[in-house]
């Protein structure tokens, strides 16, 4: 399998310039490379109707292209399915029948780092299993060997996080994202992961997972984020962020891309002039403030 990059949109809404400037990132890491471009929805949680076309038809108007059709996650379900039973047949999963407030309440284990499940359910007999399954519906969780793994990043060099007994499946029956993320990446053959930094925190677990599926960790780029006045990450409260509130203000969406392009120090006009000239070494490392476009005061 040739190796490639990819953007995995949430269909939770529309993209905002944040979303897009991410995206703009990933197709120039992975086609500065020679690398194939692919494009997977990740629908699990948080779908709204009609936000995939939007941000589908966003994407391919600010110049992106990828390569073959459009994946989606609720289609794989058994390729997820597998993955656990693979986990569990090698005795590293386990039912926890906790509720998000019992979490937050249990007195967090010796050692164990800020925000990383107490490990309550971990340890249980068969009867007391037996009888709390009877109560509450099981989540999956993954038996850790390890408090925290270390990833490299294009952008942040060495970075070491947190590894926790993390759910892979949610007691509503639905994969988790860390658990999905890994399967499909290495499914795809996708060797390069190029998103936002607000995810970094995540990938440690995520190498972790890959590397006890026996799966490639692929290379990763953690990009800035976009942020608002205020300091905060971009978000739809934000005024005119997306393409359509954008045009509404009289923005055109070359405006808008040019605009992005020269936030990352990228010369305006189509994506392949900026990718003739891409240097991931060059990238602002810090996040953009968006300035607002086309309103009164932008
Ligand atoms: N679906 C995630 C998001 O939209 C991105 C996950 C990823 O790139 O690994 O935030």
């Amino acid at each position: 399998m040739t190796s490639a990059g990819r953007f995995a949109p949430s269909p939770s809404g529309e993209l905002h310039v944040g979303n897009l400037r991410t995206a703009i990132l990933a197709w120039l890491f992975a086609r500065s490379t020679g690398r194939r471009f692919l494009m997977r929805v990740e629908d699990l949680d948080r779908a709204r109707a009609g936000a995939e076309a939007g941000q589908l038809r966003d994407l391919a108007a600010i110049g992106i292209t990828w390569d073959g059709g459009v994946i989606r996650q609720t289609d794989r379900g058994p390729l997820y399915a597998e993955a656990i039973s693979r986990l569990s047949a090698a005795g590293l999963t386990y039912e926890c029948y906790c509720t998000r407030r019992e979490i937050q309440e249990a007195p967090s284990a010796p050692h164990a780092p800020q925000g990383a499940y107490p490990g309550t359910c971990r340890d249980l007999s068969a009867a007391v299993r037996e009888a709390k399954r009877a109560v509450r519906p099981a989540a999956v969780r993954l038996r850790a060997a390890v408090t925290e793994a270390e990833v490299q990043d294009v952008l942040h060099g060495s970075y070491t996080g947190v590894v926790d007994d993390f759910v892979l499946r949610r007691n509503d029956g639905v994969t988790a994202y860390n658990l999905a993320v890994v399967v499909d990446d290495a499914a795809q053959g996708i060797d390069q992961v190029v998103r936002g930094d607000d995810l970094l925190p995540s990938t440690p677990r995520q190498a972790y997972l890959a590397s006890l599926l026996n799966m490639p960790v692929p290379e990763y780029a953690h990009v800035p984020l976009v942020l608002n006045a205020g300091g905060a990450r971009l978000a739809k409260r934000d005024g005119a962020v997306t393409l359509t509130d954008l045009a509404a203000v009289g923005v055109s969406v070359d405006q808008i891309r040019d605009r992005l392009l020269a936030s990352l120090g990228l010369p305006a006009g189509r994506l392949e002039h900026a990718l003739a000239v891409f240097d991931p070494a060059k990238l602002p490392r810090d996040p953009w403030i968006w300035p607002g476009m086309g309103g009164p005061g932008a």
